[in-house]
């Protein structure tokens, strides 16, 4: 797992977040599928790194990712105060259906798990409907436990998908993939997240006026204004970075 180790990258709070464009992600993809081993990536976004500052387990997970793309807009605010500009936004929901794509032009196999009973069948069936080449190796809500670990390995293994995607939201996913990585065989694992919820229409996502703003998170508390506890890693955040630029500057 150390391919995408070679990657600039900018630190933020003590997180490693690689500096990608989505084309280089998709490239990169397509180089780890060709060459085989299995390759973790993560998704951060400013509660990524809030956590990360307090949960040894998950900031481990993020620094040995073999990328860490910049998923939220803070994040590029973040670094351009920080000194070193991140060149673009890679959410983790853009690229569940520019996998599809990718899946459609070149028979790569996909396997959707985690998210309610349904949603991942549901995404499946969406995103073939809009890339009816795209190949979906398998479906499966499943449960982050670890009791249900070795019959899940079971199952994405017998599928031989090329790209795994586990919606079980963050950290739990991204443990999931670290836990279980050495026998998925599988070349690309990502946590996602809510994007398959944002597929099956479960979930709505921001406009693209409102994305494009940085204001995807005003978007998601007015949705879902019972996460407006965990929000608050989000003043936190723009807070701490404000005093480590502070601190650069002096
Ligand atoms: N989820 C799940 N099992 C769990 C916890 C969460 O399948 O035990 C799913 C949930 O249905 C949703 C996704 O994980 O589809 C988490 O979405 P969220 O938007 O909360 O992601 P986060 O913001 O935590 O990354």
């Amino acid at each position: 797992m150390d391919a995408g180790k070679a990657l600039s990258s900018v630190r933020i709070l003590g997180v490693r977040v690689d500096d990608v464009t989505m084309a280089e992600t998709l490239d990169l993809f397509q180089a780890w599928i060709t060459e085989g081993e299995t390759h973790q990536v993560v998704t951060v976004n400013p509660e990524f790194v809030m956590r990360a500052q307090q949960d040894a387990g998950f900031r481990v997970t993020l620094e040995e990712a073999d990328l860490a793309v910049p998923d939220g807009a803070g994040l590029l605010w973040a670094s351009r105060l920080l000194g070193h500009r991140l060149r673009e936004r890679v959410a983790g929901s853009d690229l569940l259906p520019l996998a599809a794509e990718l899946s459609a032009a070149h028979g790569y196999r996909i396997f959707l798990l985690g998210a309610a009973p349904g949603v991942a069948e549901r995404t499946a069936e969406l995103l073939t409907q809009r890339y009816p080449k795209a190949v979906f190796a398998g479906t499966y809500a499943g449960s982050p436990a670890e009791s249900d670990e070795a019959e899940i390995v079971g199952r994405i293994r017998a599928a031989r998908p090329d790209l795994l995607f586990v919606a079980y939201g963050a950290p739990k996913q991204d443990l999931w993939i670290r836990r279980n990585a050495a026998r998925l065989e599988v070349p690309v694992c990502m946590g996602v997240g809510g994007a398959f919820d944002f597929v099956a229409g479960v979930a709505r996502r921001a406009p693209l006026w409102m994305r494009r703003a940085g204001l995807e998170w005003l978007h998601r508390l007015i949705q879902e204004p019972w996460r407006w506890r965990r929000m608050l890693a989000l003043p936190r955040f723009a807070g701490a970075v404000l005093w480590s630029a502070c601190g650069r500057a002096r």
